[in-house]
């Protein structure tokens, strides 16, 4: 199975501390984690690279991909996001990360502003199970804690998506649909929402696992 890890990959090379915790960008921790699984074939892609690192012809036999974008969404082009679009309606799955919600293909298959409320303040995040019986949830326990994240709140102006995996409370009140799944065409999205590039959060073994 082959799957594409695409990170815009900007953070981590312009701010000192956000490279201590990812020294080789977020896409590369996250192919760490899953380097263990022998079935996955795994491969980057970044922004920078030619055509951002996404072509017809290394989307047609990728299962998978990955998301994470924040401050340069702008900087995607729209055939890029034509492309991801057309293999997402065929059949492709999509996992979108935390800033990822404002990506142009997020907001594309979505066709809402995917707007919604955030405060920066290194909180505490509890993300309840909503269906421990999905295989997305398999070996987590009934809730998890991240000891600092930003915080997301509702409301998220996403469409009612098919099924919500998780749900978030954080310690400022707030809470937030944090894991959703949708399907467009024939494909199959999940948005999950933890993952501020400053806080180590694809470090976190339960992160992990879902994302596995
Ligand atoms: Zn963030």
């Amino acid at each position: 199975t082959k799957i594409i890890i695409w990170n815009e990959n900007i953070h981590e090379r312009e701010n000192e501390e956000i490279k201590k915790i990812y020294p080789n960008g977020i896409h590369n921790c996250i192919k760490d984690f899953l380097s263990n699984d022998s079935n996955l074939q795994i491969e980057t892609a970044t922004l920078d690279q030619d055509q951002n690192g996404l072509t017809t012809e290394s989307l047609k036999s990728c299962s998978v991909l990955i998301w994470w974008g924040h401050k340069a969404h702008g900087k995607v082009s729209d055939s890029t996001v034509d492309i991801v679009q057309r293999r997402v309606l065929e059949g492709m799955g999509l996992i979108v990360l935390h800033s990822g919600h404002h990506s142009k293909i997020f907001k594309r298959l979505m066709g809402t502003n995917c707007n919604l409320t955030w405060r920066e303040y290194g909180e505490k995040e509890r993300l309840w199970i909503c269906n421990p019986a999905h295989p997305i949830c398999e070996d987590l326990d009934p809730y998890f804690e991240l000891e600092m994240e930003e915080m997301y709140g509702e409301p998220f102006q996403v469409p009612s998506p098919d099924e919500t995996l998780f749900t978030s409370w954080f310690e400022g009140g707030e809470t937030f649909r944090s894991g959703l799944l949708y399907k467009r065409g024939n494909g199959q999205i999940f948005y999950f929402r933890p993952g501020h590039e400053a806080y180590p959060t694809y470090h976190n073994k339960n992160i992990q696992k879902v994302i596995k």
